[in-house]
C-alpha cells in the first residue's frame, strides 16, 4: 500500500471547553481519506483537514445505503500513553461487512496503520479528564454516480474522530429497556452481522415508540418466531441465570461484537460458566419472575457494559437485581476500563500503543 499523505490544517477548530462532551457532536481537525476505484484497487491515502464531502444527487449511497461502519476508541492512559483496544478485530469485522456488502475488502494492518497516524495528527483532540475517550468511526460508502442498482465500482473510505465525554457521568445507572414485539431488527440471511447504516435505519421506528414510552432502549426478538432474544440497540445483551453467563450465540442476525468477546473472555479466566445459546424470551421473564435472572447488562464500545435494571415484555415490567448493578457487570467494567486506560496489566494483550 502507498504512504500516507498528510496536508495539516490552516485553520484549527476551536477545541469544546471543558468535560461536557456529548457523544458524537464534536469533530476533531483532520479525517482519513482512500478511495477505490475498479481496475486500480484502494489508493490514494491520505490524512487531510476535515471537510465536507461534495455529493452528485445520483450518488449510490444516498438511493441505495450500500454502506457500512465501526466504531472503536483511543484511550489517553493514567500513564499518558494513548491506547487502542482490539482494532484490528474492528478491521475484520469490517471486512466481514464489506463482503456482505459487495464493498471491496480493505488491508486489516493498512488501516490499524491509519487510525494509528491519524490519532497522532489528532493527539491534541484526545481528552484527557477520567473516562473521556477519542471515539474512532472508520466507514466505507459507494460513490458511483448512477441511478441504477447495482454494487458500485468506486468506493470512499473515511474515518472520522470525535471526542467523548464519559458514558456514566453520575455514576453507572442501570436501563430501563423494551422487549420488540412487532419491529424486527434482523432476518434470517439478512445483515444483522454486519455494521450497515441500513440495519440502523430500520430500527430507529422502535426506538422512538420505546423513548416515548419512556424506555431507553429497545431488546431484539429474532426476525424469523419473534421468540429468541437477539440484542439491545448497539449493544449484545448478557444474563447472569443462576450462577451460570448465559449470552445468544451468534446465529447471522446478532452483530458479533469485541466488547461481547471481550466479556466472555474475561468471565471465563475468571472460572465462570459461560453459555452461548439461544434463549427464548419465555423462558427469559420466567427466570426475571421466579427470581432466577441475577443480572443482565448490555456490552459495546460506547458503554463498555450497561446493566439493565428493568425489562418490560407484553405490558409487563420484570426489576432485575432490584435496579441495581449487579456483581458480575460491575467487575467487567471495573476490568475492561482497567485495561482500556492502563490502570490495569493487559495480559491478554488487547491493547495497542499508539506510538
Ligand atoms: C456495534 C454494535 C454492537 C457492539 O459491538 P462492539 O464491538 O462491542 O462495540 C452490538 N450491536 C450492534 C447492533 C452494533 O452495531
Amino acid at each position: 500500500m502507498e504512504k500516507i499523505r498528510i496536508e495539516l490544517t490552516q485553520n484549527p477548530k476551536k477545541k469544546p471547553e471543558g468535560d461536557n462532551l456529548p457523544f458524537g457532536v464534536y469533530t476533531s481537525d483532520h479525517m482519513f481519506l482512500m478511495n477505490y476505484d475498479e481496475g486500480q484497487g484502494w489508493h490514494d491515502p491520505r490524512i487531510v483537514p476535515y471537510a465536507p464531502f461534495q455529493m452528485d444527487p445520483a450518488c449510490m449511497v444516498l438511493h441505495y445505503a450500500q454502506e457500512i461502519f465501526e466504531g472503536m476508541k483511543a484511550y489517553y492512559g493514567v500513564d499518558g500513553k494513548i491506547r487502542l483496544f482490539r482494532p484490528e478485530e474492528n478491521f475484520k469485522r469490517m471486512n466481514t461487512s464489506c463482503e456482505r456488502l459487495c464493498i471491496p475488502e480493505v488491508d486489516v494492518d493498512f488501516c490499524v496503520q491509519a487510525v494509528k497516524e491519524l490519532v497522532k495528527v489528532d493527539r491534541d483532540w484526545i481528552p484527557t479528564a477520567p473516562n473521556t475517550s477519542l471515539y474512532i468511526r472508520p466507514f466505507i460508502f459507494a460513490t458511483d454516480i448512477h441511478i441504477g442498482v447495482h454494487a458500485s465500482h468506486s468506493y470512499q473510505f473515511c474515518i472520522v474522530l470525535s471526542p467523548v465525554g464519559p458514558y456514566y457521568a453520575t455514576g453507572i445507572n442501570p436501563v430501563r429497556i423494551m422487549i420488540e414485539q412487532d419491529d424486527v431488527r434482523a432476518v434470517r440471511g439478512g445483515t444483522g452481522y454486519t455494521k450497515c447504516g441500513g440495519n440502523y435505519a430500520a430500527s430507529l421506528r422502535a426506538g422512538e415508540r420505546a423513548a416515548q414510552k419512556g424506555f431507553s432502549q429497545v431488546l431484539w426478538l429474532d426476525g424469523v418466531e419473534q421468540k429468541y432474544i437477539e440484542e439491545v440497540g448497539a449493544m449484545n445483551v448478557l444474563f447472569k441465570i443462576g450462577d451460570e453467563i448465559v449470552t445468544p450465540a451468534l446465529v447471522g442476525s446478532i452483530l458479533p461484537g469485541i466488547t461481547r468477546k471481550s466479556c466472555l473472555e474475561l468471565l471465563r479466566s475468571w472460572g465462570m460458566k459461560v453459555t452461548e445459546r439461544r434463549i427464548s424470551v419465555d423462558e427469559l421473564v420466567g427466570c426475571a419472575a421466579d427470581g432466577r435472572l441475577i443480572e443482565a447488562f448490555g456490552s459495546g464500545t460506547a458503554a463498555v457494559v450497561s446493566p439493565i435494571g428493568e425489562l418490560n415484555y407484553a405490558g409487563k415490567n420484570y426489576v432485575i437485581g432490584e435496579g441495581q448493578i449487579g456483581e458480575v457487570t460491575q467487575k467487567l467494567y471495573d476490568q475492561l476500563t482497567g485495561i482500556q486506560w492502563g490502570r490495569c496489566e493487559d495480559t491478554f494483550g488487547w491493547t495497542v500503543i499508539v506510538e
